[in-house]
């Protein structure tokens, strides 16, 4: 019986400084093959970095598709409602949210995140406490829940991601200051990389 995907790939990590990171994903129509490989490969390059969250965007594809998996992390307490009850977490996971539309709930809350694009970079961040959630999964279904904790927190992380908006642009500006020079050196280093794979 043949298999439907080629073999799943970790693929590169795009960083600060490239262009696509800051690009608007485009809507998913259909969820052809493709679509599926690049879920496939999109979580084997989040656990090879021992990521929570990647966006299609963080590995070159500007579409509106974020892959999810909270359960490595002990320390930082999730929360899942389907349908206003409280459901377990590491059973919803692995999470693949396609167009997903994420409307902010609750309090706003500080916490820390960094981001496989800017490796090595932590800040606290304010985001509201909770959200609610509607997407589509890899087959196509359309689904909808409420999440809290570290998966709201990654949750909007990720889906900012798909609106080309980062981690950075959320951080006040005393963490902003601290991370400055950080920042600055991982943009010329992409940039440098790509100038030169450009010149190749
Ligand atoms: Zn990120």
């Amino acid at each position: 019986m043949a298999d439907s995907l080629n073999s799943i790939m970790v693929l590169p990590v795009l960083k600060y400084g490239h262009p696509v990171l800051r690009k608007k994903g485009v809507r998913i129509e259909t969820i052809a093959a493709e679509i599926q490989q690049l879920v496939a490969d999109m979580f084997e390059t989040m656990y090879a970095a021992r990521g929570v969250g990647l966006a299609a965007q963080q590995v070159g594809q500007s579409l509106q598709l974020t892959v999810i998996d909270v359960r490595g992390v002990k320390d930082r307490p999730s929360q899942l409602w389907l349908k206003g009850h409280e459901a377990d977490v590491a059973s919803f996971m692995p999470l693949v949210l396609i167009n997903p539309m994420v409307k902010p709930m609750g309090k706003p809350v500080k916490g820390a995140e960094g981001c496989l694009s800017f490796p090595e970079i932590y800040a606290d961040i304010e985001r509201p406490g909770e959200v609610d959630v509607i997407a589509q999964n890899e087959r196509g279904e359309s689904f909808s829940f409420r999440a809290g904790g570290l998966l709201g927190r990654a949750i909007q992380h990720e889906t900012d991601h798909l609106h080309g908006i980062l981690y950075i642009d959320r951080m006040d500006s005393a963490s902003l200051d601290e991370v400055k020079e950080e920042l600055a050196q991982l943009q010329a280093e992409t940039k440098q990389g790509l100038s030169a794979s450009r010149a190749r």
